[in-house]
């Protein structure tokens, strides 16, 4: 199961600004990419101006495997609390990247009762207007959940 949305509703959209919109760009390219600090290496998300480790502004835009696990999520069953436009049930889930940061989506394909922590879970995309397109993650058929690793 997809996130179905309301015919007529506009799809809330992400707020792209200077600091996040090389990911957002690279999304609409159908492609994951993670905020990394030149000097220490350190990934961040959500991306920032300054890396927090070491304070530096000098950052790249790194690939991202877009294989990660989920941590948590939430599965919303009431539209009056939901996403407006989005139909219910929809699941949001906070995914650990491989990378090591954690990143916020909803899910495709699977049902919100199927959902455990430790599901690994592959990125995909969404065109859902020719001028949006957004990154959700579906489950990876026979892989396993792993342990943490922080
Ligand atoms: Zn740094």
């Amino acid at each position: 199961m997809a996130v179905e949305y309301f015919k007529g509703i506009p799809i809330m959209r992400p707020m792209v600004d200077y600091d996040n919109q090389g990911f957002w760009e690279a999304v609409k390219n159908h492609k994951l990419v993670v905020q990394r600090c030149k000097d220490c290496g350190t990934y961040v998300h959500p991306p920032r101006p300054c890396c927090p480790t070491c304070n530096s502004f000098n950052k790249e835009w790194a690939p991202a495997s877009g294989k990660g696990q989920i941590y948590s999520w939430v599965t919303v069953t009431y539209e009056k609390v939901g996403y407006p436009g989005m139909m219910c049930p929809h699941s949001i889930v906070l995914v650990d990247l491989e990378e090591g940061v954690r990143v916020l989506s909803n899910v495709v394909d699977m049902k919100p009762e199927d959902l455990y922590v430790g599901m690994p879970v592959q990125v995909v995309f969404e065109d859902l207007a020719p001028d949006l397109t957004l990154f959700k993650f579906k489950q990876i058929k026979g892989g396993k959940a792993k342990k943490g690793k922080k």
